[in-house]
């Protein structure tokens, strides 16, 4: 095992070639180990933030609604009553007394106010501390209003930030089945765990319609209440960021029959994979033939174009720490062809499966962490000589710190990095941020 860390944590990280046993994860966080995972109301809020028109209600004090508000990328084509992150702002007085007249009278006036399809209600610490019924004060709230008033209960709390997606998923299910009114084709997906971050669910959409294929619901890119509560209704479920809504797909599935398949729209391989997938779910030589199509179009277009940065990156290091395994898994392959050797790939949420995976296609050398801490990931950084660093907001500054180039690859983003577009895009910022002269003076 690695050494030098908390020994509490050792079956949480391996070397690849070297390690022979599984790595764990799932596991909570290690108090003392100060992880990068946000909390379980963070996980839901990330997840539903993108509904672009329902009222977002976090009820807990300012500061949990602080680290949600408006920073990140999910773009709406309409409405963005989600960029607004309002708060009951409880203080000590709701503590002492209660928040619940507090969140009623909040609700109230916003409702009147925006006039939201829908709302959702975040439960934070103190909430489920002091014992507020916010599920009473939402059902009398939608008998006031006529409009469906969702309690997300997320107390940062009661786990890590895997059970706040999987919290928002209930949340989402309930508003699932409710409305029939949308026009619906029998060649119909939904796309689950696009978030639209820098406009990508408008590519994908793109791609879908080339191939005939009707999209739904987005849950959540760019999402609407209408359109979630019409997704009982497509044929088929494809689900991008596994991690945060599996659990939606598999609910779907027994409530209403439908399957789910999951994909990536990260890196060639697997955007092609996931357009293949779909086209063979339906069995219709036409949906295939124009899938197989549009990727010789985008490769005949695309492949040339990486060659240079190929050239240019030839064995530099990269690291990897995102939020889900899925995405690490394309991030390497994505990588691999650009010519950046992966030497660092973890995640804050991966499964002890998702890891098997990840270990799969990494090369010999290449360390695996699961839920690590700024300083793990600077040791790995010094220990393999990374060039690169891809992760998120709390991940720049360790890059910067280091003095190694930083790619953007989380919510915050303002650069689409999925499908063929994104690859490009990808290959030209990972090209300029390892090759910045800037690098030489630190
Ligand atoms: S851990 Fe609790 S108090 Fe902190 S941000 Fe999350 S919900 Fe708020």
């Amino acid at each position: 095992m690695l050494s030098g860390f908390l020994q509490e944590r050792e079956n949480q990280m391996l070397t690849k070639g070297k390690d022979t046993f599984d790595l764990v994860g799932g596991k909570p966080s290690q108090a003392g180990a100060v992880s990068q995972r946000a909390c379980v109301f963070c996980g839901s809020r990330v997840v539903l933030y993108p509904i672009a028109d329902a009222l977002h209600l976090v009820h807990g004090p300012i500061g949990c609604a602080s680290y949600t508000w408006d920073i990140r990328g999910a773009l709406s084509s309409g409405p963005e009553l989600h960029r607004k992150s309002f708060s009951t702002d409880l203080r000590e007085k709701h503590v002492v007394f209660g928040g619940e007249k507090q969140l009623f009278q909040t609700l109230d006036t916003l409702i009147d106010q925006y006039k939201p399809q829908a709302a959702f209600v975040y439960s934070t610490c103190i909430v489920g501390v002091i014992g507020d019924d916010v599920q009473s004060v939402c059902r009398q709230m939608e008998k006031k209003k006529n409009i469906p008033v969702i309690p997300v209960m997320s107390e940062g709390f009661q786990g890590t930030k895997k059970d706040g997606y999987k919290i928002a998923c209930d949340a989402m299910a309930t508003l699932i089945g409710t409305d029939d009114s949308k026009a619906v084709s029998p060649v119909s997906i939904n796309i689950l765990g696009d978030f639209n971050l820098a406009g990508e669910l408008w590519i994908l959409n793109g791609y879908y319609q080339k191939l005939g294929v009707q999209v739904l619901a987005s849950v959540t890119g760019d999402g609407r209440v209408k359109d979630i509560r019409n997704a009982h209704r497509a044929a088929l479920n494809v689900v991008q960021c596994s991690g945060s809504m599996l659990h939606l797909a598999k609910t779907m599935k027994e409530r209403y029959g439908i399957p789910f398949m999951k994909v990536s729209y990260f890196g060639i391989e697997d955007m092609s994979d996931a357009l293949y997938e779909v086209a063979k779910f339906f069995r219709d030589e036409t949906i295939m033939e124009k899938a197989r199509q549009l990727v010789k179009d985008e490769l005949t277009r695309l492949l040339p174009a990486l060659e240079p940065y190929r050239l240019a990156l030839q064995d530099k290091k990269a690291a990897i720490y995102v939020g889900g395994a899925f995405k690490a898994i394309s991030l390497v392959k994505a990588l691999r062809l650009i010519g950046v050797k992966t030497v660092i790939a973890g995640t804050q949420t991966g499964n002890t499966e998702d890891y098997r995976l990840l270990k799969a296609i990494c090369d010999d050398g290449c360390i695996l962490v699961d839920d690590s801490n700024p300083v793990e990931l600077s040791e790995f950084v010094k220990q393999t000589g990374a060039n690169l660093f891809i992760g998120g907001v709390k991940e720049r500054p360790i890059a910067y710190k280091l003095g190694i180039g930083f790619c953007d690859h989380n919510h915050e983003r303002k650069l689409a990095l999925a499908g063929y577009e994104g690859m490009i895009n990808f290959a030209k910022e990972v090209y300029e941020t390892v090759t910045s002269p800037v690098w030489r003076f630190t």
